[in-house]
């Protein structure tokens, strides 16, 4: 095994920040990029008042809506560590694309509001995590405000997510009125002190030994009492810290702060860099792909096009597993079955692009992709031959008809929709017997239709007719026998809408389960699939 991947493959960290909307996801990464030297004035990318709109946000309707559609990358270095941040989009009606850039992660950061604790989209992404057992740390944000007890808080993560905490840090203060933290590690209190930057450059702490006059004289006597017994608490009957609890997802260190005035965070992204895993192992055909193994493998996990009106071009975005990746260098397609030239590799920092010519595993490299790449493909080395073990498929709940508002205009609204196919960002149908001038839509949730119109609209200039669909559930149909599904064998095919995907495979889409469940009594020879099977 060579050195020097062992040494890169050690330094990396691999990783995604999952949150509710609001709670602090953009200020933190922004953060973290401030620490990591990436950016020195933090919101200085955008103007102050856009800034809650931080270099993370790549399209134009993220600023619109301020939400953050697209997954991005972002990568930098400190403290000898290689660090890749997975953006996730924090809106629920993407979680598809969420779940998907999980796939390609080590690890998470779950950001939590003091004052909101756990919160709907909180639990789903962490779900997502929990499933694939990756060690989550918590970061619990805006101790500069009100907030939550730290006890209730943990009671919170053990009822709501089942997973007990450690906490490295404790809130200094009473009544949600905090004043600082205590860190477990040091025994050291660090005190909030007047920001005069709003948090735009790294901040000086001021820092106090537990049992020191000088803390004794900032704090009330009542509140150095209470952080007394807090420890005393938290020490005998707390949890004990267990990295290999960690590791399996099962205890997540606790850390609290404030991304908004840097207070907490540096200490937050070495404790975490200290402790979170290097990149792991995944699973393929040819059973566990180790990083260190010298031979190169990756898989897609995301596609996207027209990111940039600077670049208009189709990015396939790779998480490298294993094997040193270099410019140029031959794979072997194992969705294509053939063997291809990786040429343009491109990193990401913030907005700017550059063309790399080594990574290596852990790393996140953006291909230029003529159309060859799908979501969850493998590339790997021509002597090996394997595939990575299947990328989940999301059901279809939301349907539209959609056609061009300008039938002169088909052509680019095609191509627009077929690109968002290759995209995974929606699912494309075809109605039995109509015309090729409409298209039935799928997706799993409502904004995608926005995105779906404000993209066509913007990158294709076509405007669409978008008309809702009365159905909610997808089926994919195939007789026992193997002979194939049409309108006509199907019994009850016009309780629901008849579609072919785009592979021309038969879909019933129906409006719930009652009607599914009346399909199924009168076809008793069908098979129905949530997702496309096999074939
Ligand atoms: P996201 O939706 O999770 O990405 O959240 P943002 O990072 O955009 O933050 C949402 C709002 O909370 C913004 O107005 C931030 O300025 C504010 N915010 C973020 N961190 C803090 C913090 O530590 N303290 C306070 N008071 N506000 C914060």
């Amino acid at each position: 095994m060579s050195e020097e991947l062992t040494r890169e493959i050690k330094k990396r960290r691999t990783f995604a920040i999952i949150s509710h909307p609001d709670a602090g996801k953009t200020t933190l990464t922004e953060k973290l990029l401030l620490y990591g030297g990436a950016i020195h004035l933090a919101g200085s990318i955008k103007s102050r008042k856009t800034q809650r709109h931080a270099v993370s946000d790549w399209m134009e309707i993220e600023k619109q809506r301020g939400i953050s559609v697209t997954s991005s990358v972002l990568q930098f270095d400190y403290d000898g560590c290689r660090i890749n941040i997975l953006d996730t989009p924090g809106h629920q009606d993407f979680s598809e694309d969420t779940y998907r850039t999980l796939m390609a992660v080590d690890s998470a950061v779950m950001v939590l509001d003091a004052a909101k604790g756990v919160e709907t989209q909180t639990k789903k992404l962490f779900k997502v995590c929990s499933e694939r057992h990756i060690p989550i740390f918590t970061f619990v944000n805006k101790l500069d405000r009100f907030g939550k007890a730290p006890i209730d808080l943990m009671d919170e993560l053990e009822n709501v997510l089942g997973i007990r905490s450690y906490p490295m840090n404790w809130p200094v203060g009473s009544d949600g009125r905090y004043r600082g933290v205590y860190d477990r590690q040091t025994k050291k209190v660090e005190l909030f002190e007047a920001d005069e930057t709003h948090g735009q450059k790294a901040r000086e702490s001021a820092v106090y030994e537990l049992d020191s006059d000088e803390l004794k004289e900032k704090l009330d006597e009542e509140t150095y009492q209470a952080l007394l017994d807090d420890i005393t608490l938290l020490d005998e009957a707390g949890e004990d810290f267990d990295l290999e609890k960690v590791a399996h997802g099962d205890l997540t260190p606790m850390f609290f702060g404030s991304a908004m005035t840097n207070f907490g965070v540096q200490n937050f992204l070495e404790e975490y860099l200290r402790l979170a895993p290097p990149p792991a192992p995944r699973l393929s055909s040819e059973g566990v792909i180790e990083p260190e193994d010298e031979k190169f493998s990756a898989f897609v996990f995301k596609i996207q096009a027209n990111m940039n009106p600077a670049h208009r071009d189709r990015l396939a975005f790779i998480r490298i597993v294993s094997g040193k990746f270099e410019r140029n260098m031959s794979v072997w397609h194992a969705q294509e079955n053939k063997a291809i030239k990786l040429a343009q590799p491109q990193q990401f920092l913030a907005q700017d692009r550059q063309i790399i010519d080594t990574a290596y595993p852990g790393d996140i490299v953006g291909l230029f992709d003529p159309g060859v790449f799908g979501i969850g493909d493998t590339l790997c080395d021509a002597g090996k031959k394997f595939k990575f073990a299947d990328f989940p498929v999301f059901p279809p709940e939301k349907f539209a008809r959609v056609q061009a508002k300008d039938t002169m205009k088909r052509k680019q609204f095609v191509k627009g929709i077929e690109q968002l196919t290759q995209e995974g960002a929606i699912q494309l149908f075809q109605q039995a017997g109509a015309g090729t001038e409409s298209y039935i839509v799928g997706t799993v949730g409502t904004l995608q239709f926005d995105v779906l119109q404000y993209r066509l609209k913007s990158e294709y200039n076509v405007d669409i007719e978008l008309t809702m669909q009365p159905y909610e559930v997808a089926r994919w149909m195939q007789y026992e026998d193997g002979h194939e599904v049409t309108p006509t064998s199907l019994r009850g095919a016009d309780r629901g809408m008849f579609v072919y995907d785009r592979h021309g495979y038969p879909v019933l889409l129906v409006s719930n389960e009652w009607a599914l469940g009346w399909i199924t009594d009168n076809n008793p020879d069908l098979q129905l699939y949530p997702v496309p099977p096999d074939r």
